[in-house]
């Protein structure tokens, strides 16, 4: 099978949607933003063996590879319209480009974000996701607006991803029951979209917690110029991590583990109660965990007293 039919049988009859002029098939796809808004990109590149095992679920690689950058467009409040995908196969293996393309399809269409076009090339297994979503740019929810005063928040739970990759290493053995909530959120980790955009009128700053909650509050911290305190205590550890690690570890995993990809808040104060009414009448899980200070860097609290984490955070290099 050439490049031209496998990209025709796997990835082509999907390119049709809202706004798509033109889509898989020619030089360029040609895409129609609405007026008034800005396009926002993301791109992320997961490579076999760093981001995910080589002989892992190809459906699953695939949702978790599309969820992930839908994240980064969650966190800046925009709408997912369109995505390309350039992926690298070391050859042409035919159940996995059908496992794959079903996983990308599906995510694909829960949220309304539709393939334009790609590249496809031979090489050791890599995959590229660009996401294009579009949102109202003085709208858009950057990791620069906190000011001091500001209170902390992060959606749903964390420490859950953390914890599935312990249990695929073996080194934590969860109830079975646990095992696959863990596996769930480290595979499907949901972009919270909906939270985003009901919740981004009250939002000074926002960030995805990708590589870590301290990690990543730091970069709303950097860009901000502000610093932050943040309460171990109040983090909203999740309940099957709870049960499979001890408490230091789970407050560790929370704090520091990646991969949950739950949004970072920041809301001024006098927001408050509007903020926590609409996640209230909308059912969204939000606690309050801190809050910006002056100065840089994001401190640690427990038990009342200054806290040193023994992990920081993924980093690459
Ligand atoms: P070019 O040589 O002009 O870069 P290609 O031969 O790479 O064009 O691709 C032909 C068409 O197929 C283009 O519209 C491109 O966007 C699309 N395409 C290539 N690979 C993929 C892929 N993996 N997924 C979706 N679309 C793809
Ligand atoms: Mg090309």
């Amino acid at each position: 099978m050439g490049e031209f039919e496998l990209i025709k049988k796997y990835f082509q009859e999907h390119s049709q949607g809202d706004g798509v002029v033109v889509g898989i098939g020619d030089d360029c796809a040609l895409l129609q933003v609405s007026e008034g808004y800005s396009l926002a990109v993301s791109v992320d590149t997961l490579v076999a063996d760093v981001h995910f095992p080589s002989n892992g679920d190809p459906e699953k690689i695939a949702e978790r590879a599309l969820r992930v950058n839908l994240s980064d467009l969650a966190a800046v409040g925009a709408r997912p319209r369109w995505f390309t995908l350039a992926i690298s196969l070391p050859s042409v293996d035919e159940n996995w480009l059908k496992s794959f393309s079903q996983g990308l399809l599906r995510v694909a269409t829960q949220y309304q974000c539709v393939l334009v076009g790609g590249d496809t090339t031979k090489g050791p297994l890599s995959i590229s996701i660009q996401v294009h979503g579009e949102v109202i740019a003085e709208r858009a929810l950057l990791r620069g607006g906190a000011r001091v005063g500001d209170l902390i928040y992060v959606t749903g739970d964390l420490g859950a991803a953390a914890a599935a990759v312990l249990a695929l290493e073996s080194k934590v053995s969860p109830t079975s029951e646990d095992r696959d909530y863990l596996m769930s959120r480290y595979y499907k980790p949901t972009p919270r979209l909906a939270e985003a955009k009901l919740l981004a009128p009250f939002v000074s700053a926002a960030i995805d917690v990708s590589d870590g909650l301290v990690a990543d509050l730091g970069h709303i911290c950097e860009q901000s110029n502000v610093a932050a305190l943040l309460d171990l205590d109040r983090l909203p550890v999740a309940e099957a991590v709870r049960r499979s690690v001890k408490d230091s570890v789970a407050v560790e995993l929370a704090a520091a583990g990646g991969d949950d990809y739950e949004l970072c808040l920041t809301v001024r104060d006098v927001q408050r109660s509007q903020f926590e009414s609409v996640a209230k009448r909308h059912g969204i899980k939000v606690t309050l965990i801190g809050n910006i200070t002056s100065g840089t860097g994001v401190a640690c609290l427990m038990h009342g007293a200054p806290h040193q984490l023994s992990k920081q955070g993924y980093q690459h290099f």
